[in-house]
């Protein structure tokens, strides 16, 4: 498979270099040349293996027989949901008619980013041994990136990770996810500044050519093509094990970033019969103003309840962008360029056309929040994190139409306990292996919004200079 990038002013390359560099040198996203096709047959089979298995069979097309055989492939797949605590992996549980959660937290980070991060640690280390390679790992978190990203990369040989996440603006929980890892190639810097912040000086580094080279960097945030890959495969299992396979599924997905939406657009793209997507947002309603109004202008980031979706820059709406516009990687752009410089993007209202068939967008705040996750509880008995509550809230907006839907649950309520309780009473307890977080020590530096900061930071203490 070749990866092109969204502003057509990179060379293709193949998925070892789109795994390693993440960003495109024209600052455009890599994509598939073209999308693999799955046979309608084939997807029904799917019911019938583990969720390794399938995870394996979908991401087959993206990665090249000489990176990973068969064999090697399934293998890594295994040993990376083996360490999921739920025997189904990413079980479905139903709460009314014709809603089920698809539940996504059982790994070791208690978020939905476990399933693309850890497939992409171990892949990682299997590339950089065969080619004999060192990276830096850069990323920015708005919360679960991080402690995902470092889990899945903590003492792996040939990389360091440094991850920046806006200081006092994750939770207690995701904070400690990070900073309790105290291990020698992990690094976490608390920047003053907003996620947004924290993703432009990220970009920034990987704008300066010469320090990408130096120091190998490469992303793990949800640019780099790999994540958007393995996040793909639940929403296959979820429409296999539900037998829904020859149904018209809608999937309800609590959105940021776009990767984990964006993921399931590529399930679509393979032939899972989707035929609605929610983009669920809290009150930072960029998407939502884009598909509502078709209006994509960049307002304040405002603090909420659901924190990993506090984003106004969703990244991987400009890979839903350039197949909107004709995989025209000049026009992406030009677009792109406009949108940074005067905070709108011009012919929004034609992509929301184009866009509109398929996406829906809703938006949850947080009276709505804490409402909805008090109602399931009272109802079901489930609790819900904020963030899928954002999700069951838009499945109540968006029109019942006897379609099946699956709401993403992307993360455990304990990672979120203050606002579970405030609305049900109840403290969500954690799962035994993060019994004792609040009592670990915690290790982070605190930085300047400051790319030159950053930028020395990361120099001194990468062992890849
Ligand atoms: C990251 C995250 C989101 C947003 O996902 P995107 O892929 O950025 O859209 C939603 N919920 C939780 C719990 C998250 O960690």
């Amino acid at each position: 498979m070749e990866y092109v990038s969204t502003r057509g002013g990179a060379p293709a390359l193949g998925f070892e270099d789109v795994l390693l560099s993440g960003l495109a040198r024209d600052g455009g996203l890599f994509v598939p040349a073209n999308w693999p096709a799955i046979a309608p047959e084939e997807i029904a089979a799917l019911g019938g293996m583990d969720y390794a298995g399938i995870a394996a069979r979908i991401v087959r097309p993206f990665i090249g027989n000489d990176t990973l055989d068969d064999d090697a492939l399934l293998q890594l797949a295994q040993a990376t949901y083996a360490g999921f605590e739920h025997p189904d992996v990413a079980p479905l549980r139903q709460i009314d008619d014709d809603t089920w959660l698809l539940e996504l937290f059982h790994g070791p980070t208690l978020a939905f980013k476990d399933f693309a991060l850890q497939l992409l640690g171990r892949l990682f280390e299997h590339v950089l041994a065969r080619r004999g390679a060192r990276i830096t790992i850069v990323g920015a978190t708005s919360g679960d990136t991080g402690s995902a990203a470092i889990e899945a990369c903590r003492g792996r040989a040939n990389l360091d990770i440094f991850m920046l996440h806006p200081e006092g603006r994750v939770s207690e929980v995701q904070r400690r996810q990070m900073t309790t890892v105290v291990v020698d190639n992990v690094f976490n810097l608390a920047v003053g500044g907003t996620f947004d912040d924290c993703q432009d000086l990220v970009k920034a580094l990987f704008a300066d050519h010469a320090l990408r080279d130096e120091l190998s960097l490469s992303a793990v945030n949800s640019i780099n093509w790999a994540r958007v890959m393995g996040q793909t495969a639940y929403y296959f299992s979820a429409a296999a094990r539900l037998g829904a396979v020859g149904e018209e599924l809608t999937f309800v997905v609590p959105t940021g970033n776009f990767g984990n939406v964006y993921s399931a657009y590529v399930a679509r793209q393979m032939g899972l019969p989707i035929s609605r997507l929610v983009v669920a947002s809290n009150r930072n309603d960029i998407l939502y103003r884009f598909y509502t109004d078709g209006d994509m202008s960049i307002a304040g980031v405002e603090p909420s309840l659901s924190p990993s979706m506090d984003i106004q820059v969703s990244s991987n709406f400009e890979r839903l962008m350039f197949d909107l516009m004709d995989r025209d990687g000049a026009a992406v752009a030009a677009a792109m360029q406009a949108f940074r410089n005067e905070g709108s993007l011009p012919g929004a209202a034609a992509l929301r056309d184009g866009a509109r068939t398929l996406f829906e967008g809703q938006r949850v705040d947080d009276d709505e929040t804490l409402e909805v996750i008090r109602d399931v509880h009272e109802t079901s008995g489930v609790l819900l994190d904020p963030h899928t509550a954002v999700g069951v809230g838009a499945a109540r907006k968006s029109a019942r139409d006897g379609r099946k839907r699956i709401v993403l649950a992307t993360a455990h309520p304990a990672k979120f306990p203050d606002a579970v309780e405030s609305a049900t009473g109840v403290r969500p307890a954690p799962p035994p292996h993060l019994a004792d977080l609040l009592d670990r020590p915690e290790v982070a530096t605190s930085i300047a919004n400051e790319v030159g900061a950053v930028r020395d930071f990361v120099r001194g203490h990468a062992a890849a200079t």
